[in-house]
């Protein structure tokens, strides 16, 4: 087997030289050859940063770029990686900043989170919705820029002894600067597909929905306000998301999957159903025309029970994802890469960080499943009511910030902000039963 985890020097957390030359040899690792499977968000900037601290990178890119992807709405955490890499302004000029989210859990009632709340903090008050195509090209751009080599491949793998792995001839053969040697670290970044973990059988945590997401892009919908305001809907068996683009918006329903085939055959009449008999998705998409095709997701929350092993690790979906009512998936492929990059001299490292981020993700989106949130919500603005008034004013502004700045990225793992949720969710702090406004 081969020498696997070693020491790498730390690089300073600043942004990429934007003329793509990388740190000088003295900064290098004594991993030296790294082989990246997948060139999606994680695989890409994965291979920027490590070809950045001088690493010898090579991506194994399968070439599939779908038209449509979702994964549009991104969190205010991303935006430092972006700066990060050298890429926010280039990312700014195809997207719709995101000033916050809105949760319509009624017809007649919503909650609006800002991101101005973010203010002062290390985040910035926004974030952006993005078309993916175009969001990916420039990652894996940078990738290109920063001298990573690409092998067009889609990669196949043996397992070893044990819970080793090594690439196929066949896959070596693609990448011929390696001269036959297999990488000194292989990364699984191929999202959903878990090449590594299913070729290790590793078992895996799944979440208790077996939800399935329809969507596609229209036009003629109502704009959400403000504008680039992303809007979740509380349907009467599911929710939806309304994520506006810079010419068109993006919706999507998620629903289980026996409540999905009585909306119809295909998942264009799925689609198309569901917004029909959402009083406000059908009133806001009166004028709608389907732009697109409609594309089908299922089976979104897992993670690895191992996220590492000798000579392998797993960034990104890969390693594990969420489900996708909050916008963390895009964050999460992105910091993990970060994380990987400082954590190479030790994994075992990085995938307690990542587990614990992406649990700390799960149990956050509990409250907007189980109806916590918006009995929060409905208790405060019935004080609010009761007792007019300043502090009656300042508990709500605070439970928002609360919120905000954990569905933002900022504090999603703070154990201040968790215990705090938990002591304002307790039922008997609640007038309305969570039950009630809960997504079925
Ligand atoms: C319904 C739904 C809605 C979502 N909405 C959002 C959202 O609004 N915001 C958000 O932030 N996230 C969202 N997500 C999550 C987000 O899309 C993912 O978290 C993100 O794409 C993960 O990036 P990744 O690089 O890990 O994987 P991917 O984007 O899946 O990239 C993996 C890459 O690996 C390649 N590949 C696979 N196998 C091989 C192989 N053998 N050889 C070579 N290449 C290979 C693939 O072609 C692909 O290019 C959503 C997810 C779902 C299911």
């Amino acid at each position: 087997m081969q020498a696997w985890i070693l020491a790498c020097a730390a690089i300073p957390d600043k942004q990429f030289s934007t003329s793509g030359t990388t740190v000088p040899s003295t900064m290098r690792a004594s991993i030296q050859t790294v082989g990246i499977i997948g060139s999606g968000p994680a695989g890409a900037t994965l291979a920027s940063l490590l070809a950045w601290k001088g690493l010898d990178v090579t991506l194994f890119d399968d070439g599939r770029r779908p038209d449509l992807i979702v994964g549009e709405s991104l969190v205010p955490a991303i935006v430092p990686v972006l700066r990060k890499l050298g890429l926010e302004e280039r990312a700014a000029a195809f997207s719709l900043r995101k000033p916050g989210v809105t949760f319509t859990f009624s017809p007649d009632e919503q909650v609006a989170f800002s991101f101005q709340t973010l203010a002062g903090s290390p985040l910035p008050p926004y974030a952006y919705n993005v078309p993916r195509p175009a969001f990916d090209r420039l990652l894996d751009g940078r990738a290109d820029e920063l001298g990573v080599k690409r092998a067009r491949a889609g990669a196949k793998i043996e397992r070893t002894d044990g819970d080793g792995l090594r690439l196929s001839e066949e896959t070596l053969s693609q990448a011929p600067w390696l001269g036959g040697r297999q990488p000194d670290l292989l990364v699984d970044a191929t999202g959903r597909c878990r090449l590594f973990a299913r070729a290790l059988r590793i078992p895996a945590e799944t979440g208790p929905r077996k939800d399935v997401a329809y969507f596609a892009h229209y036009e003629g919908f109502d704009d959400p306000q403000p504008r680039g305001q992303v809007i979740i809907g509380r349907l009467a068996r599911g929710w939806c998301w309304r994520i506006p683009l810079r010419d068109r918006l993006s919706v999507g329903v998620v629903t289980n999957k026996e409540a999905a085939a009585e909306l119809g055959g295909t998942p264009a009449e799925r689609l198309e159903a569901a917004i029909r008999r959402d009083p406000l998705l059908a009133h806001a998409g009166r004028d709608r025309r389907r732009l697109t095709g409609v594309v089908t997701y299922s089976n979104y929350q897992l993670v690895s029970e191992r996220g590492h092993g000798p000579g392998w690790v797993a960034a990104g979906d890969a390693f594990g994802f969420v489900d996708p009512m909050l916008s963390p998936g895009m964050w999460l492929a992105l910091h993990s890469a970060e994380l990987l990059a400082e954590h190479l001299e030790d994994l075992p490292a990085y995938s307690r960080r990542m587990r614990r981020l992406i649990k700390a993700w799960m149990g956050l989106i509990e409250y907007f499943y189980d109806g916590r949130i918006f009995a929060m919500y409905q208790t405060g603005m019935a004080f609010k009511q009761k007792y007019p008034g300043r502090i009656a004013e300042g508990i709500h502004e605070f439970f928002n910030h609360r919120v905000a700045c954990m569905a933002s990225g900022l504090t999603t793992t703070s154990r201040f902000g968790r215990a705090l949720l938990r002591f304002m969710s307790r039922p008997a702090g609640l007038r309305t039963d969570p039950a009630s406004l809960a997504i079925r």
